[in-house]
């Protein structure tokens, strides 16, 4: 129920993926006006599958003059059929693009920053023939020449270019308020708050390596509340206290600056939701996070259809959020 006392404000939700349609939800359950701006056709953000995307997608590489595309684009292994493909880069993306271009490409080339891989990938490199794991590229040549750094070389059709996802926000002028740099957007307190703007301006689904929906439900909920005065922020000085902190434990700890916002911890999850009571993580949620993990990295080609954590699974059903579903939404 809205308190009578709290302000009910005008508030615009850029995009309607994962993060603004809870930001909607939670905005609208405190009492707010909300207008969501989607730029696609529909809502649901990467979970709107889209079958035809444009196929081209120049990298703007001038000397290797053949097909380069990023993995958005991707959609179907066919148009690669018969192709000599090098993948770059061995993360999700690449791996689970590499798994079905075996099928149909001639050869398959992963090329990886680190040839230390897991069980799971070195498995299916073993059963596929067609399929090569390379150091990464030192140059690309006018030829279709491929050169990775240890000498090796091959002529390839297509370079895909699986190496993940970078922020920009090219319509939101701050002033230099809050800007981009090496994908750390930045200052932002918790992730979500630039000092000098929040909460007229706050950010949901920055962090990375986390169980996301859940964490992007609590910023909205935190933001909400920020809006309708049930809740104040720290000052501006506090909150680029906890920033620069929040920068320094991380050079302490040797991460680079582009991994600003992979958390990977439950625990910063759980201290987050603190702030406004939100509900810890479930221990099913994070033990069936983490069995996933490992199965995946132990057995790549199958962990989506087997798995051994049925028990997990069946408590994850008992959860309200399960409960409160239909029978019609629950086809596994
Ligand atoms: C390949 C891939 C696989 C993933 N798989 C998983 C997974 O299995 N599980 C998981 O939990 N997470 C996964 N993720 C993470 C995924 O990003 C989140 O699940 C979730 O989609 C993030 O939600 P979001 O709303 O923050 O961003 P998005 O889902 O990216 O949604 C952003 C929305 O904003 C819109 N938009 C952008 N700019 C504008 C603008 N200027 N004006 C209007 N609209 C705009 C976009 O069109 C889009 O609809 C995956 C991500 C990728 C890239």
């Amino acid at each position: 129920m809205v308190s009578p006392l709290s302000l009910s404000k005008k508030v615009c939700v850029i995009g309607a993926g994962p993060s603004g349609l809870v930001a909607a939800r939670e905005l609208r359950k405190e009492g707010h006006s909300v207008v969501v701006l989607e730029q696609r056709h529909d809502v649901g953000g990467q979970w709107l599958y889209e079958p035809n995307v444009d196929s081209e997608d120049p990298l703007g590489m001038d000397t290797w003059k053949r097909k380069q595309m990023h993995s958005h684009i991707y959609r179907v292994p066919e148009p690669f059929r018969n192709e000599v493909v090098v993948v770059v880069g061995n993360s999700l993306s690449g791996q689970d693009i590499s798994m079905e271009l075996v099928e149909v490409a001639k050869e398959v080339h992963l090329s990886a920053k680190s040839l230390n891989i897991t069980e799971g990938l070195s498995k299916v490199i073993s059963k596929h023939e067609n399929l090569h794991l390379h150091p990464q590229i030192e140059t690309l040549q006018e030829d279709g020449r491929v050169v990775f750094v240890d000498g090796s070389w091959l002529i390839a059709d297509t370079i895909l270019h699986c190496t993940g996802y970078s922020y920009t926000f090219p319509f939101l002028d701050t002033k230099g308020m809050v800007a981009v740099d090496d994908d750390r957007v930045g200052p932002l307190y918790e992730h979500t708050f630039p000092p000098a703007l929040a909460p007229s301006l706050s950010f949901v689904g920055i962090p990375r390596k986390i169980i996301g929906f859940p964490f992007f439900e609590a910023q909205a909920k935190w933001i909400a509340q920020l809006l309708s005065g049930k809740r104040t922020l720290p000052s501006r000085e506090e909150m680029m206290r906890s920033i620069e902190e929040f920068y320094r434990s991380r050079d302490a700890a040797a991460i680079p600056k582009h991994y600003t916002h992979d958390i990977g911890d439950f625990e910063y999850c759980d201290r987050y939701g603190d702030h406004i009571g939100f509900p810890h993580l479930e221990e099913w949620r994070k033990q069936l996070c983490l069995s996933a993990l490992v199965n995946a990295d132990v057995n790549l080609e199958a962990y989506r259809d087997s798995w051994e954590d049925h028990e997990l699974l069946q408590e994850a059903l008992q959860s309200p959020h399960f409960t409160q579903l239909g029978a019609e939404d629950l086809t596994f």
